[in-house]
C-alpha cells in the first residue's frame, strides 16, 4: 500500500509527502481505510509505530471543509499526559498545514483563560488531557454535542494514571453517533470493558 492509495485528502497527501513519508506503517495501512469509511477503530499498537498519523490523517480528511462553531469542537483527541498531547498537537500542525482546520491544546500548566478564549472562538480539534477537558466542561466553556470524532490515545497509560472514570464520563457526554478511534498498547480487562461499552463494531488492528 502507498499513501496515495488510501483516499486521504490531497492536502493531507501533500503534507505527508513534504514530511518525507513514502509508505504507510502497518498500523496506518490497517487503521486508515476503516476510519475513512466512518468505522470505529481499535488499534493495539505501541509508540513508535506511527499510530499518531493513523488517527490524525483520517481525522483531518473526515473533518474536511466543515467549520467549527463557538464552544463546539468537532473532534477530540484525549491523551494521558501533557507531553503526549503536545506531541500530537505538533503532528496535527504538520499534517493539517495545507488545510484551514484549527486546534487548541488543553493541558495543565497553561492558563485556563487563554484556552477558554480559543475554545470560544471555535476550533475543529481539541487535543487534551481528560482532567483539563472536564475542567473546561464543568465551567461551561465547552459543549460536547458537536463531537463527530473522538480519539483515545494510549488508553493503557490512562488506566495506569486512574483516568478511566474521566474517559467514561467524556464518552457519555459526546453523541452516541460519534466515530471513535481508540488506541492502546495492551488490552487489560478494564480497557476491554470500555471498548465493549463505547465502541460500535470496531475494526480491530493489532501490530
Ligand atoms: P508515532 O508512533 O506516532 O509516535 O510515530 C513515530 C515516528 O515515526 C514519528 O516521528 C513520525 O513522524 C514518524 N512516522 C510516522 N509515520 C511514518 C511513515 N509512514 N513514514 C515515515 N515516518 C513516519
Amino acid at each position: 500500500t502507498q499513501f496515495s492509495d488510501l483516499k486521504l485528502d490531497p492536502k493531507v497527501l501533500q503534507a505527508i509527502t513534504e514530511a518525507g513519508y513514502t509508505t504507510p506503517t502497518p498500523i496506518q495501512a490497517g487503521a486508515i481505510p476503516p476510519a475513512l469509511e466512518g468505522r470505529d477503530v481499535l488499534g493495539i499498537a505501541q509508540t513508535g509505530t506511527g499510530k499518531t498519523a493513523s488517527f490524525t490523517l483520517p481525522m483531518i480528511t473526515l473533518l474536511g471543509r466543515g467549520r467549527a462553531r463557538a464552544r463546539m469542537p468537532r473532534s477530540l483527541v484525549l491523551c494521558p499526559t501533557r507531553e503526549l498531547a503536545a506531541q500530537v498537537a505538533e503532528n496535527f500542525d504538520i499534517y493539517a498545514k495545507h488545510t484551514r482546520l484549527t486546534k487548541a491544546l488543553l493541558i495543565g500548566g497553561v492558563s485556563m483563560r487563554d484556552q477558554e478564549m480559543l475554545i470560544n472562538r471555535g476550533v475543529d480539534v481539541l487535543i487534551a488531557t481528560p482532567g483539563r477537558l472536564l475542567d473546561h466542561f464543568e465551567r461551561g466553556n465547552l459543549l460536547l454535542q458537536g463531537v463527530q470524532i473522538m480519539v483515545v490515545d494510549e488508553a493503557d497509560r490512562m488506566l495506569d494514571m486512574g483516568f478511566i472514570p474521566d474517559i467514561e464520563r467524556i464518552f457519555q457526554l459526546t453523541p452516541f453517533t460519534r466515530q471513535t478511534l481508540f488506541f492502546s498498547a495492551t488490552m487489560a480487562p478494564e480497557i476491554e470493558r470500555i471498548t465493549d461499552t463505547f465502541l460500535h463494531a470496531p475494526e480491530r488492528i493489532e501490530v
